[in-house]
């Protein structure tokens, strides 16, 4: 069964949308999608997707199992590469380069554009070499302020601090997934994905990574999947929605997303008739 259809708090039309500073910045494109199709051999799980990702905030990517949420996030930094029978149509632009292009160095891309993922995976190894990865692929030496700045912005520093050497897997649920984030902004990308990042979390390890997404974005574009209206809701600028057959049905300011849909099946989706 889809959480959607568990969560009661989706019954309600009361959706309780953030009011934050962000909201009067006007939008500075830093990621766009032009015409995006993506198959998977035959089958199409993008359909023509536009939109235009602003910097320095939070946009939200929601819509019911299987529209294609995962595909797009993984589509802007070609972890969709990796899997053999994907496609690709159209552009999709970082910065106003089309990442597709030829001269695009995807290992490259994806320092510029880090991901999380939906269950936190800290490698087997120290807290320290879990966030000095990042930098050592790069072929650089990752120093102790390197270290120490990195768990900082993902408001790990003051739990870990003394056990540093101490290996990431001994850390709660909630604290690898903020490991994780270190890791991912240690070598100082401009976008952070999330893909569900929160969903494998108790409630109040949800609460710090929503805390802590909120930090982020003044350094940092956030692009964050999830299930969860209710955080989208809180914690989002931009939503997009996803629908069945992979497409991006509805794009805008939260507030408008969830209180005035311009689109009925969008109204529907978050009104719980379906999902
Ligand atoms: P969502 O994140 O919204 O649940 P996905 O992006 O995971 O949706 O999936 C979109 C569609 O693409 C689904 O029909 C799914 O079955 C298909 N799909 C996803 N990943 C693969 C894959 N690796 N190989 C083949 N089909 C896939």
């Amino acid at each position: 069964m889809s959480t959607q259809n568990t969560d009661e708090r989706l019954i309600s039309t009361e959706v309780q949308t953030g009011e934050n500073a962000r909201a009067n910045l006007p939008d500075e494109p830093v990621l766009a999608a032009r015409g995006l199709d993506v198959y998977y051999g035959d089958d199409r799980a993008l359909d023509d997707i536009t939109i235009e990702i602003p910097k320095n905030k939070v946009t939200a990517i929601i819509g019911p199992s299987g529209c294609g949420k995962s595909t797009f996030l993984r589509s802007i930094n070609r972890m969709n590469d990796q899997i053999s029978v994907c496609r690709i149509d159209g552009e999709l632009t970082f910065r106003g380069k089309n990442v597709y292009d030829d001269d695009v160095d995807p290992v490259a891309l994806r320092r510029k554009i880090g991901q999380v993922f939906q269950k936190p995976n800290p490698f087997p190894k120290s807290i320290r070499e879990n966030v000095t990865y990042g930098l050592e692929v790069q072929g650089k030496s990752a120093t102790d302020e390197d270290v120490e700045r990195a768990l900082r912005g993902a408001a790990l520093w003051d739990e870990v601090k003394d056990q540093l050497d101490s290996s990431g897997l001994e850390l709660s649920g909630g604290q690898q997934q903020r490991l994780c984030i270190a890791r991912a902004i240690a070598p100082d990308p401009e976008v952070i994905l999330m893909d569900e990042p929160t969903s494998a979390l108790d409630p109040v390890a949800a609460s710090k990574i929503e805390d802590l997404i909120d930090e982020l974005v003044d350094e940092y574009t956030v692009v964050i999947v999830t299930h969860n209206m209710q955080q989208a809701a809180r914690i989002s600028d931009k939503t997009a929605v996803f629908l069945t057959g992979g497409e991006l049905v509805e794009f805008d300011d939260t507030a408008t997303v969830f209180e005035n849909p311009a689109d009925g099946r969008v109204e529907d989706y978050i009104t719980g008739k379906f999902g």
